[in-house]
């Protein structure tokens, strides 16, 4: 069981490992700050959030961005504005979004060149690059500004920025987030000339892809897209964190960390210029860079801009689809759902086998078990208890002592249970009961718990059947304490009861007396009539005496045939009478045809001072007095 469930857990994890679906970006450049939105969707979990995983491409000089999407090498790409010309060249085109709303391409001087305005480049070395679809926002800016082709010394770009700074060139078509920054390093003043400042405003790092791939694939377009603003968005806001993400693991121009900082902020103005949405793409603003390229012959036809943009609501109704992520969740879901059941119905069949062995074990023993709620309602027995109640579990369960037993039971019971509950520990109570038409003693445990999970305090009930322990226990004591010949106290008795006297009159000053007394010449008794007849003189005489004490007088035999009685509460005088009266009646008893047995007695108080070996020295001396002064006496002191 336990090893299907372990194929359960693991199966959904083993059957999604690496079930991501691969999708590949190519860039339009060296690895900079200018991709880092894709770097940090990528670092960041973004696109493996939406179950992508995506493979960041690099630049290279014989890449080619609109075939790479044309032959399915790259999902997606990034772009310039020029994408527009691709469209109405009949291309299969569909900008996602623009990153920068305004193109970083600008043309730089040296400050100390003099040139101050655009128009000061006329007859100068520009290094611009031949293509023009890409130069055609600075070509516009230059024509604006009267220089048309013939107007200046056109240079192949030669990508060294060095070629600025010596002089082998007077303007050179950089990027605003990357030759200034260097220029600044070395302190050599420059000087930009921004074609958005003379009305061309170009988008750049347009996201694009084929309208055949987004047909393909509208849930992945859409998913990409938005992860990759994400991660667009998460850039800006921690450029540091980006700048060491980029400088640890994308920095194949081994920029330093503070020019990719630098340059995250110079880009983080042009993705929100007139705070724009990162990624938005505008029909007029297209247009009118539309109008350029075709100011510059570049472009014949006109292109419906809505062909151009994507639209990610439009492929709305085909993103019912679910995402191979969303799949791997229902999956997981769907068989987390059937293990957790598993579990419960295994634990549920383990706790079943598990109750069956219990009450098994319950049900073996003599002792009645039974188990009450927070209202001494029984929630269970064993079968011992069904005898007791004469009654079924089913018909015991529910109910209460009361509708169970009879009223002297069931108050016995319910006092017994609230007793346990208010102590909250064990508590043992013996009680006396009828079983089986007999008298029975039994000892209940009281054992306070918490039932189910509603963590109310019930009780647990174990009683026992001691009868037989209690009257073993009874005749031991009463040996212990008793003698044999004259049924009696004997002398262990007295010496504890002499100490109960001493406490009380101690503490609540109990006046008692206390006498002594001795058969006369017992020994000429026993020798004389034999031994059975002194036992009978010793076993009637105490009969006769016990019969004429009071009852809270207490006799005790603490030698052979030497007693002590006991008078609680009694002054001397009163004592004294009533001993004398016995003395003198004893001696009239016909305990031995023809002969007259008499006592010897010694009698006191309780006094000052006084403990059991004194108050008892004393009365033996007293008794002997008695012997000495004739027998048949009582001495008192
Ligand atoms: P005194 O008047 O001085 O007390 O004389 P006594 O003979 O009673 O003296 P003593 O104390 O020496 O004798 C006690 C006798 O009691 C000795 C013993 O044999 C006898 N005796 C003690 N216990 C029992 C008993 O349980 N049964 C019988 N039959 N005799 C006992
Ligand atoms: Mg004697
Ligand atoms: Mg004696």
């Amino acid at each position: 069981m336990k090893k299907v469930l372990y194929l359960f857990v693991f199966l959904p994890i083993i059957l999604f490992a690496n079930e991501y679906k691969k999708v590949i970006l190519q860039l339009n450049w060296l690895n900079q700050f200018q991709f880092a939105g894709y770097y940090v969707a990528k670092e960041k979990g973004f696109y493996k959030d939406v179950g992508l995983d995506v493979d960041i491409k690099e630049y290279t000089f014989n890449t080619d961005l609109l075939k790479s999407i044309k032959t399915g090498k790259s999902d997606f790409a990034i772009g310039r504005s020029s994408l527009l010309i691709e469209k109405a060249r009949g291309e299969d085109v569909v900008a996602l979004g623009a990153i920068f709303q305004e193109s970083p391409l600008m043309l730089l001087v040296r400050k100390d060149s003099h040139i101050v305005n655009v128009s000061d480049l006329k007859g100068k070395k520009i290094m611009i690059t031949p293509d023009a679809a890409f130069s055609a926002s600075l070509l516009a800016m230059l024509s604006a500004n009267g220089l048309n082709k013939n107007d200046f010394i056109s240079q192949s770009h030669s990508f060294k920025l060095d070629d600025l700074i010596s002089g082998n060139t007077d303007a050179m078509a950089s990027y605003l987030s990357n030759e200034p920054i260097i220029l600044e390093d070395k302190a050599i003043k420059y000087k930009i000339f921004k074609p958005k400042n003379y009305g061309f405003n170009f988008y750049s790092d347009i996201l694009f892809t084929s309208n055949k791939f987004i047909k393909n694939n509208p849930k992945l377009t859409k998913d990409f897209y938005e992860a990759s603003l994400k991660g667009w968005e998460y850039a800006f806001e921690h450029k540091a964190e980006t700048a060491e993400i980029i400088y640890k693991k994308y920095n194949t121009q081994n920029k330093s960390y503070i020019h990719l900082i630098k340059e995250g902020e110079i880009l983080e103005k042009l993705a929100y210029v007139d705070n724009r949405e990162i990624g938005a793409l505008n029909k007029k603003k297209l247009q009118n860079i539309f109008n350029v390229f075709k100011l510059f012959g570049l472009v014949k036809n006109d292109i419906k801009m809505d062909d151009f943009i994507y639209n990610g609501n439009s492929h709305k109704t085909m993103s019912l689809e679910i995402s191979p992520m969303k799949q791997k969740l229902i999956f997981i879901i769907l068989f987390l759902f059937i293990v957790v059941f598993l579990i419960v119905i295994f634990i549920l069949k383990k706790n079943k086998y598990l109750k069956e062995q219990l009450q098994t074990v319950i049900d073996s023993t003599d002792d009645f078990i039974l188990y009450k709620d927070n209202k001494f309602r029984y929630l269970g027995c064993n079968k011992s208890f069904e005898k007791f109640v004469g009654k079924k579990k089913s018909e015991i369960i529910g109910k209460n002592d009361f509708e169970l037993f009879s009223k002297e039971y069931a108050q016995l019971f319910r006092k017994r249970d609230m007793e346990a509950l208010n102590l909250n520990s064990i508590y043992i109570n013996n009680e006396h009961i009828i079983y089986e038409n007999q008298n029975i003693i039994v000892q209940s445990k009281v054992i306070p718990f918490k039932y189910m999970k509603s963590k109310k305090e019930g009780i647990l009930v174990v009683c026992r059947d001691i009868t037989e322990l209690h009257d073993i226990h009874e005749k031991l004591k009463k040996e212990a304490y008793h003698d044999e010949l004259t049924n009696i106290f004997n002398r262990k008795a007295f010496n504890e009861r002499i100490e109960e006297k001493f406490d009380l009159y101690y503490r609540y000053k109990n006046e008692f007396c206390i006498a002594m007394y001795d058969i006369d010449d017992f020994k000429c008794i026993n020798d004389t009539y034999g031994h059975d007849v002194g036992d009978k003189v010793l076993i009637d005489m105490t009969k006769y005496i016990k019969k004429h004490i009071r009852k809270t007088d207490m006799i005790f035999r603490v030698g052979g045939e030497e007693f002590v009685i006991l008078f609680p509460k009694t002054p001397i005088l009163e004592a004294f009478d009533a001993i004398e009266k016995i003395r003198n009646e004893v001696s009239k008893l016909n305990l031995i045809k023809d002969k007259k047995v008499t006592i010897s007695i010694g009698i006191t108080q309780v006094k000052e001072n006084d403990n059991p070996t004194s108050i008892y020295e004393r009365i033996d001396k007293l008794m002997y007095v008695s012997k000495h002064e004739g027998k048949n006496r009582t001495s008192k002191d």
